[in-house]
Parts: C-alpha cells; sequence; structure tokens
C-alpha cells in the first residue's frame, strides 16, 4: 500500500487556524503531512523557529499522521529526503497566486519528480494571515477566533513584553 506524504511548509509566524485547516484537510487526501517551518526565511520573524515549532506542537497534538520539523537550505531535497513527493500550499486571494506561482514553478524545475500542490482557504478563513494576527494582537484586538489558545497566550506574552 502506498503512503502519501505531503509535505506542508511554511514560515507558521505563528500558526493560525488558517494554517489548521489546511493541515487538517490534507489529511483527508494524504496519508500523513509534515509540517515544516522554515529555518532560512528572508522574513523576520517575531517568534523564533522553536518557539514556532513548539506552538504547533501543542496545537496538534500527538496525531501520529502529523510530523512536525523544520528544515534549512532547498525544500524541494527536504521533500525528497522525507520520502514525499508533494508541496502542500493554501491559496487564499489572488494576491497569492503570483508569487505561489513562481516559487512552485522554480520548484518544479529544480526537481521536477516534486509537484506542488494547492488547496482552497476555506471560507472562514479567506482573510486570515499571520501578520494579520500579529497586527491585531498589537493592537490589543481580540485574536481568539483566530488562533489556538497556546498561541494566544504566547502572542500576548511576547508582545506583554515589548510594550
Ligand atoms: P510562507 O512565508 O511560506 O508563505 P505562511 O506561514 O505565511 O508561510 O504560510 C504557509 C502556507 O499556508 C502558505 O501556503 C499559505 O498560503 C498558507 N496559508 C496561510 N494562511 C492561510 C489561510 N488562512 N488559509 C489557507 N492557507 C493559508
Amino acid at each position: 500500500m502506498r503512503n502519501h506524504i505531503a509535505v506542508y511548509p511554511g514560515s507558521f509566524d505563528p500558526i493560525t487556524y488558517g494554517h489548521l485547516d489546511i493541515i487538517q484537510r490534507g489529511l483527508g487526501v494524504f496519508d500523513r503531512i509534515i509540517v515544516a517551518v522554515a529555518r532560512n526565511s528572508e522574513k523576520k520573524s517575531l517568534f523564533t523557529t522553536s518557539e514556532r515549532l513548539e506552538m504547533i506542537r501543542q496545537t496538534v497534538g500527538d496525531d501520529p499522521r502529523i510530523k512536525v520539523d523544520t528544515f534549512d537550505g532547498l525544500l524541494v531535497d527536504y521533500v525528497l529526503a522525507q520520502g514525499a513527493r508533494v508541496i502542500l500550499r493554501g491559496l487564499r486571494a489572488v494576491s497569492d497566486f503570483e508569487y505561489e506561482f513562481q516559487i512552485a514553478q522554480m520548484n518544479h524545475t529544480v526537481r521536477e519528480e516534486v509537484e506542488t500542490l494547492f488547496m482552497m482557504t476555506s471560507v472562514p478563513y479567506g482573510y486570515l494571515s499571520s501578520s494579520i494576527v500579529k497586527e491585531v494582537a498589537h493592537l490589543n484586538g481580540p485574536i481568539d477566533s483566530f488562533v489556538p489558545p497556546p498561541v494566544k497566550r504566547a502572542l500576548e506574552e511576547k508582545l506583554g513584553k515589548r510594550r
């Protein structure tokens, strides 16, 4: 029997209900999902890599179908090293498309055996991003419907310290 594994890469700075929705729906299609936190992201992150990993682990629990990991270097090489062939990404607005299209084409050019598959966001999460959550949290707005409780606590702690 084939074991279909998808790697779901991202910054997850921090993980939101939008990401979790993609993970749960991804499990309806794949046997296993590897949530892979990018270490070498150019983006400046609010949380350290280990903080991001910890929040994901606290949130997804100990579901044996989900592995939480980090990677650096070329994503496609990480994917193949994990015995996977698929990169799973979420798509929200048209604004996501240009960037995702570019990366997916580049990844396919580098390793043509790796495919990128996209899952459309669910209706309630179409506007939800880690950046928006950080912005709202920074302004002391309510974030309960955007992130799970461990992430809410971490945001309050992190931003509280900075105020
Ligand atoms: P990156 O910096 O790689 O874009 P993110 O953590 O922002 O990392 O996003 C990881 C993936 O999750 C991306 O494919 C992104 O489009 C997707 N994603 C983020 N938020 C949502 C959401 N609300 N609904 C669906 N997909 C999402």
